[in-house]
């Protein structure tokens, strides 16, 4: 049986906030190339630069609710290219105009996979509200699962690492209503085009890896 090179295709990752899909995208980003292209941290350097955009979605954001389709549209247009290699779209898109816009805008004729990630809401809140992101890099730790070593610095490159204000629990609770409200219609969407892949993200990273490989084959 030949085996189809991961490359081939481009990746979009469906999934509850803290399902693991950002420790996925730094394997893939590693091991495969891909370049990770997650809209959530697109909002946050906009915030953090005091752009209009970032001003303008700042509350929005605090809350837990979603930006509006043309905002996050606009904003993943300007900084995504598929000429330069295959992208890993990671917190888009979160509704059926947005994966729309997805397929016609910028994926257009090149292979797709939609990978979903299934978990269980309660381990997700322990896993978020536990996470804390390094304030340099970027950085995933757990300080119950998978602490740094250096209590609250980062171990790649010592900078802080800080709690996301829309990681505390009860804005954590409001983002995973809204993820569940909303994602019914993108699911059906890929799951209509015979795109859409599942994966159990309740098991360790490394095994959730070897899973989605397999899916290249
Ligand atoms: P994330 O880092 O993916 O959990 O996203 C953090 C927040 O950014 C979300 O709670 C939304 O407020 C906003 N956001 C990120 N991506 C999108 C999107 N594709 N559509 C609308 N809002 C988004």
């Amino acid at each position: 049986m030949s085996s189809v090179s991961p490359n081939v295709y481009q990746l979009v990752f469906l999934g509850p906030p803290g399902c693991g899909k950002g420790t996925q995208a730094s394997y893939l980003k590693k091991e495969l190339n891909y370049r990770h292209i997650a809209t959530g941290d697109l909002l946050r350097h906009e915030i953090a630069n005091k752009t209009p955009l970032g001003l303008n979605v700042q509350s929005i954001m605090a809350e837990g609710r979603l930006v509006s389709d043309e905002i996050v549209i606009e904003l993943l247009e300007n900084h995504c290219d598929l000429a330069k290699g295959p992208y890993l779209f990671d917190g888009f898109p979160r509704t059926e105009v947005q994966a729309k816009m997805l397929q016609e805008k910028i994926i257009k004729d090149a292979a797709v996979l939609a990978i979903e990630f299934k978990i269980d809401t309660n381990i997700l809140i322990e896993r978020i509200v536990n996470r804390r992101t390094c304030s340099q890099c970027g950085t995933i730790y757990n300080i119950k699962f998978k602490p740094s070593k250096n209590q609250d610095k980062c171990d790649q490159c010592q900078s802080l690492l800080v709690q996301r204000e829309d990681d505390k629990e009860d804005v954590v609770t409001k983002r995973i209503q809204v993820y569940n409200e909303n994602m019914g219609p993108v699911l059906s969407y890929y799951k209509n085009l015979g795109l859409l892949r599942q994966v159990d993200a309740s098991l360790l990273g490394d095994t959730v890896f070897e899973s989605i490989k397999q899916m290249f084959e």
